[in-house]
């Protein structure tokens, strides 16, 4: 849905083809106050999502506060890659682990179309934990929240997980400035993956071998061009095996899939 057509189907609480079967139908002086509040905040450029407090993802509704990143189009690639992968008899995941889980969108959408597999999401920050498991409890399914710092949690176990994911902080801390006045709404813990950006890559490509599986797959959002940088940070850890990479819907190289394997040199 564009923002549009968010903003009338919350207020008029109808479904999106309503809003244009029924589009004569006027506000009422309630509704019509709620849309200039709206569009007062919209135009200095706070998200819409944010406003509503909520956005859909994979067909879901999620609730959103701004202690998370608002659920971005591209990570429902990551997430139909994931499921994929999961059902592949090659991997017939039985557990995944969601790093940096935020509103929890990545963990519900796998909790929802992998029944039978378990699912662990974690995130650093406690109040993002708490909007994703009410958005667990609001679609239904059950997750494993930890509160850790990446693998930190000694809950996480070893040599366990058949698929870890995650969609980590990428961007460059120079540029998030930069970028368009919505970003700044946005908790920057979300965004900021330090100097280079690459910071989490590092982090979590350089552990999560350990707690795969045998043959487990680590599957990551990247940002811009950072492709070739995540594939060398992979190459240097020599646990893994880079089995595939996904472009996105503006043919920007957008996920990394990796197999973990041996350990060889360079
Ligand atoms: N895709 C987000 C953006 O470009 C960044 C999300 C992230 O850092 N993981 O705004």
């Amino acid at each position: 849905m564009n923002e549009a057509e968010l903003l009338f189907t919350d207020i008029l609480n109808c479904s999106r083809p309503s809003l244009y079967l029924d589009k004569d139908t006027p506000l009422d002086k309630a509704q019509s106050y709620f849309v200039s509040g709206v569009l007062k905040r919209r135009i200095k450029g706070e998200p819409i999502q944010y406003i509503l407090g909520k956005a859909e993802f994979m067909g879901l509704e999620f609730k959103l506060a701004p202690d998370v990143l608002i659920p971005r189009p591209e990570t429902e690639i990551l997430v139909e890659k994931t499921i994929e992968m999961a059902r592949s008899p090659e991997v017939a995941a039985r557990s995944i682990l969601d790093i940096g889980t935020g509103s929890g969108c990545i963990a519900v959408s796998l909790a929802k179309n992998l029944p039978g597999v378990e699912i662990t999401a974690v995130d650093i920050c406690e109040k993002a934990i708490k909007i994703a498991r009410r958005n667990a409890l609001l679609n239904n399914v059950k997750i494993n929240f930890l509160k850790s710092d990446l693998f930190d949690n000694r809950q996480l176990k070893a040599d366990n997980y058949g698929i870890i994911v995650s969609n980590p902080p990428y961007i460059p801390a120079a540029e998030i400035d930069a970028l368009q006045p919505e970003i700044k709404y946005e908790p920057r813990l979300a965004l900021d993956g330090g100097k280079d950006g690459l910071d989490f890559y590092r982090r979590i490509i350089n552990s999560a071998h350990l707690y795969l599986k045998e043959n487990g797959l680590l599957i990551m959002e990247i940002g811009f061009n950072q492709k070739e940088a995540v594939k060398n940070i992979f190459k240097v850890c020599g646990y893994f095996e880079i089995i595939d990479e996904v472009k996105d819907y503006n043919n920007i190289d957008r996920i990394v899939i990796a197999k973990k394997r041996e350990r060889t040199n360079g």
